[in-house]
């Protein structure tokens, strides 16, 4: 018998080891990785490259127009904007500093929840976000909600920004990862919230493989009901 197609949403705070641990969830079990934080990434880049986001105040009617003409696709796990490799710079601070700006736009996250819930519909996905399970896909098979303490997700962010060669202070990336917190989790359209019926992990002290093997035995729990 064929194994049934699952939709995995895995919603949390940056920085917590999501984006890891979904791509490893993904391997394991031979579905694709959807990273939703890469999709508002590239839509800040090109925001920013266009002139329509100065001093976090954004032109809402030529962003409209990027929105109906933007195309984001998913190549070998690295997010391309119209055809360029954009991963390393998505990732960067000044992306990360305008990313929360733009995504609490309501034109913004309307279309790229249809691209998302596009990209998932057939199931065999594991997508990451902040509104997977409470607004994308409410009735995804399987729901994780992972945290961590400010403290160590600045840490790993901070880490991982170094290996990549960025100058940048652990101090720059705590207030950062604080003040996207607070964006995310007040704005009014899809703020990062836990539903009830996603299973909570704390990333704090265990390991990625410790992780996904606790994320799989749930998994297997649910496609069993
Ligand atoms: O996951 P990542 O940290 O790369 O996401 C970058 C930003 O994109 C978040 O801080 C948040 O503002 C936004 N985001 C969102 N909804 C999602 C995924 C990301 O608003 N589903």
């Amino acid at each position: 018998m064929e194994q049934k197609k699952l939709i995995i949403a895995i919603d949390g705070y940056s920085s917590t080891g999501k984006s890891t641990v979904s791509r490893t969830l993904a391997a394991r079990l031979g579905y694709a990785y959807i990273d939703t934080g890469a999709m508002y990434r590239t839509v800040t880049l090109r925001a920013m490259r266009e002139g329509i986001l100065r001093d976090g105040r954004v032109d809402e009617e030529r962003l409209a127009r990027v929105l109906e003409t933007i195309t984001l696709e998913f190549k070998n796990g690295e997010m391309y904007l119209d055809g360029e490799n954009v991963e390393k710079e998505i990732r960067g601070l000044a992306v990360s500093g305008n990313v929360s700006a733009i995504a609490t736009l309501a034109p913004v996250r309307a279309a790229l929840v249809d691209k998302q819930r596009e990209m998932g519909r057939a199931g065999g996905v594991v997508m990451d976000g902040r509104d997977i399970g409470s607004v994308v896909f409410p009735r995804a098979d399987v729901k994780f909600f992972l945290t961590a303490t400010p403290e160590t997700r600045a840490r790993r962010r901070h880490e991982e920004m170094t290996a990549k060669g960025e100058r940048v202070s652990l101090e720059e990336v705590e207030a950062n990862v604080r003040q996207r917190d607070h964006v995310d989790s007040s704005r009014a359209i899809g703020p990062l919230t836990k539903t009830p019926d996603a299973i909570e992990i704390d990333t704090s002290h265990s390991t990625i493989e410790e992780e996904v093997e606790h994320m799989l035995t749930a998994i297997r729990h649910a496609s069993r009901d």
